[in-house]
């Protein structure tokens, strides 16, 4: 029996005009995916993109499963085709069916008829049916208000596609259909669900980490690196830059209060991304953090952290609790990762009284201490970036 892929997308419907852009993207993002699984054509019609295995060898389940993580497509759900008449309908409806009720108490079946020369309207298929799936599923009942699962069967042009089961689908935009975004990646929890979470509504990332080796490890990198080849499952190719922060932390240590390391530093790693993200088209900022979570994010040291910068910061976790981030790090698969050990160049130096209420004019007080502008250009020469391909 010959299945298909149908995928269901949501908001960008209502995009009007830009209907046609948007689906154009969303095929693209389908057929990138298709390549790990075989040979598949995808094709649209009727508010609907149709994934369908070209070859026998194709692996039809982990295209089934690649759908699922394409942003903009709100529910996939697996068809079987059959030829157009109601014999064959029923057959299909007996063959392909049960597996999908075994746990279900109660069904409905919905038809579409898009072909109106099919001789029998919606409701008579609709009748017909359901006495097909009650002949070959005893146990079962119709409840056309509130059924466990629903049979589709739809007429289409070229044939009849019968489906039950719908799956839940990424939800979100395409991405790339919101502009690009430069995420502060760093090896823990929060900022790889900030980058999902952005990716998710369409925006197109890049990243940039930033090391302090020797205090940093060679390893803590290569779990960055690791965790934006996670991320890129949804988010696409996503290119690292790596700066080191070594001198400039060094000189903190030497010449500034100790109560203010990790704010000044937070003020360098803004400012230097700010410049990574306007050399490479980003049009804002993403990090992973929350407020109240640790010393320097409370809202007074966020505020000193954006006077930094001249650029919109998103923080998509900004309400969220730990738990929660942990609950979508966990859905993604970053989690795993997130908690190896590993030293980050904000846990080395960290002061012992880190200033929860700092004042702007305190801190730029000491930041005047350094040469700020000189620091954060031989920072930026350290810069190199790694290439993550997606790997879906
Ligand atoms: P995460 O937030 O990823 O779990 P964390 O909780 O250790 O790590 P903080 O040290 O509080 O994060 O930093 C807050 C945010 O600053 C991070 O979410 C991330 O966006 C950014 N950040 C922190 N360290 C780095 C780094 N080494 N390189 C790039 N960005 C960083
Ligand atoms: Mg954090």
């Amino acid at each position: 029996m010959k299945e298909i892929i149908l995928c269901k997308y949501g908001e960008i419907v209502l995009k009007g005009a830009n209907r046609k852009y948007f689906e154009d993207m969303l095929c693209r993002e389908i057929r990138k995916r298709t390549k790990a699984y075989g040979s598949f054509d995808v094709y649209r019609a009727q508010s609907t993109i149709y994934i369908e295995a070209s070859d026998d060898g194709a692996d039809f389940d982990g295209m089934f499963d690649a759908a699922r993580k394409v942003f903009g497509i709100v529910s996939v759900s697996r068809a079987a085709v059959c030829d157009k008449n109601i014999d064959a309908i029923s057959d299909t409806v007996r063959n392909y069916i049960p597996d999908y009720l075994s746990e279900a108490k109660t069904f409905k079946v919905e038809a579409k008829r898009s072909d109106k020369t099919f001789p029998l309207d919606s409701m008579e298929i609709s009748r017909e049916i359901g006495g097909v799936v009650l002949e070959c599923c005893p146990k079962i009942s119709v409840d056309v208000h509130k059924p466990d699962v629903v049979v589709k069967v739809e007429i289409r042009e070229f044939g009849a596609y019968v489906s039950a089961g719908v799956f839940k689908g990424a939800g979100g935009m395409p991405v790339g259909s919101n502009g690009k975004g430069l995420l502060l990646l760093s090896g823990g929890i929060d900022s790889p669900v900030a980058g999902y979470m952005l990716a998710k509504r369409g925006v197109k990332l890049e990243a940039v980490h930033f090391e302090s080796f020797p205090y940093t490890s060679e390893r803590a990198k290569e779990k960055v690196l690791d965790l934006a080849r996670l991320v890129a499952v949804y988010a696409g190719d996503i290119k690292v830059h790596i700066v080191s922060l070594t001198h400039i932390q060094e000189e903190l240590v030497k010449h500034c209060d100790e109560d203010y390391f990790t704010l000044l530093l937070r003020r360098y790693m803004m400012t230097i991304a700010e410049k990574v993200a306007r050399d490479n088209g980003c049009g804002a900022l993403i990090t992973g953090e929350s407020v109240g979570q640790v010393a320097s994010q409370t809202m007074q040291a966020l505020g000193v952290t954006d006077a930094a910068v001249n650029i919109p910061v998103f923080r998509p976790c900004i309400g969220l609790d730990k738990e929660e981030i942990v609950q979508i790090s966990r859905q993604i698969n970053t989690f795993e990762t997130s908690i190896l050990p590993y030293e980050d160049c904000c846990t080395v130096f960290t002061p012992k009284h880190p200033k929860t209420r700092p004042e702007l004019t305190k801190v730029l007080v000491q930041e005047q201490k350094l040469n700020f502008d000189e620091l954060v250009e031989e920072a930026l020469g350290t810069l190199y970036t790694e290439y993550i391909t997606a790997e879906y």
